[in-house]
């Protein structure tokens, strides 16, 4: 089979929907292995995790990996061939004849048009490429807009890999303490493909301004070229609404400065904003101080951790959506730390909500400052 169509099957149907039909449940992005004879008590624990936005699994306990071909390979036990077929609806148990039928014949069609699709696309996309330079930009088309930056966030991550599958991102985690099992449940990616192939793969599809102006590339003025915003900072933190990307932060591998670099768009929700959005009245949220203390808590063992990108980036638009949670600030021992948990306290006030704080009272004597630090030290 083309590997056009091969390309085109893993990416056109959804990992969930896969999910669905296999009847694997999917709780928090993680579910059972598919391969229980992998593990001891079947994997009750589960240890699968799913990747919807780069549709692939990973079982981080038995190392299984892939995409929804293979998913569905190891999860009925079938052949490659088998597990194609299944994906597009044959019926490799019932029909092991080749015997045309009406149905079998539109999923061939139905492939034979999979494989001309691209090509007219990549046309398509090659004639705005020529005329964009000579563009005017839309001045009321805000929507269209939001909506290509979206577009282009989706596919930029899908050029990334999930941390989990990467050495490089799990030494740098595990050097700091991080326990790598929740890297499945946290959205965290890593780039490891070259930046400029990353750049060619978004330039097929989108012209420089609307990449400029989304914030994945920037301009240098010295070079008078684009460069991809992270091409020095591997570690990619994407923060979602709901299906949809709105910001990133990146971080380097070594503690050179800037250690951290943001996209330069308004920030509009927390990292890990959709245990706000999905979670239920009266749940307990904790909010860091940056997204290392919001890893590092939950890998303390602590359920629902937000992070706010520096106590001053805290915005007030949050707190009505943090109302109906029990919400413990986890800030700094310092001055800064401090200052805001009480500010921030007195707004939740206002709405008649007391707010609690974790437990710091032990943290000057064993000389530790924040959350990273007291997982460091505890665990060693
Ligand atoms: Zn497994």
């Amino acid at each position: 089979m083309h590997n056009n169509i091969l390309d085109d099957i893993k990416t056109r149907y959804s990992i969930m929907d896969i999910c669905n039909r296999l009847n694997i449940k999917v709780k928090n992005k993680i579910a059972r292995c598919v391969c229980p004879e992998n593990h001891n008590n079947n994997d009750k624990k589960p240890s699968m995790g799913i990747d919807a936005i780069n549709n692939r699994f990973k079982c981080f306990a038995c190392g299984i990996s892939g995409d929804i071909i293979e998913l569905v390979k190891y999860s009925k036990n079938i052949s490659f061939k088998e597990a194609v077929e299944w994906i597009l609806g044959y019926n490799p148990y019932k029909n092991n004849n080749n015997e045309k039928t009406p149905e079998r014949s539109r999923r061939e069609d139905y492939i034979s048009n999979m494989y001309n699709e691209p090509k007219e696309e990549n046309k398509k996309i090659n004639k705005v490429d020529n005329v964009k330079r000579f563009d005017v930009e839309p001045v009321n088309d805000i929507n269209d807009t939001q909506d290509n930056k979206k577009n282009i966030y989706k596919d930029f991550l899908r050029l990334l890999i999930p941390a989990f599958e990467a050495k490089t991102a799990l030494e740098y985690f595990e050097k700091r303490a991080i326990n790598i099992d929740i890297l499945s449940t946290y959205p965290v990616y890593f780039l490891e493909k070259e930046s400029k192939s990353i750049i060619k793969s978004l330039k097929a599809k989108y012209n420089d301004d609307e990449l400029i102006k989304s914030g994945i590339l920037e301009w240098s003025t010295k070079t008078n070229s684009s460069y991809l915003f992270c091409y020095n900072h591997p570690i990619v933190f994407p923060f979602y609404i709901g299906e949809d990307i709105v910001y990133y932060q990146v971080r380097r591998l070594d503690d050179e400065v800037p250690k951290y670099k943001q996209i330069k768009r308004p920030i509009q929700v927390q990292y890990n904003w959709n245990i706000v959005e999905y979670g239920d009245k009266g749940d307990t949220i904790f909010i860091t101080e940056g997204i290392s203390d919001c890893l590092s808590l939950a890998s303390l063992g602590y359920n629902n951790v937000i992070a706010v990108l520096g106590v001053n980036n805290f915005k007030d638009i949050w707190i009505k959506s943090l109302l109906k949670y029990n919400i413990v600030l986890a800030f700094d021992a310092d001055t800064a730390g401090e200052q805001a948990t009480k500010k921030i306290a007195m707004k939740f006030l206002e709405y008649g909500n007391i707010v609690k704080t974790i437990d710091k009272s032990n943290w000057s004597k064993i000389n530790v400052k924040d959350i990273n630090e007291y997982l460091i030290n505890n665990k060693g």
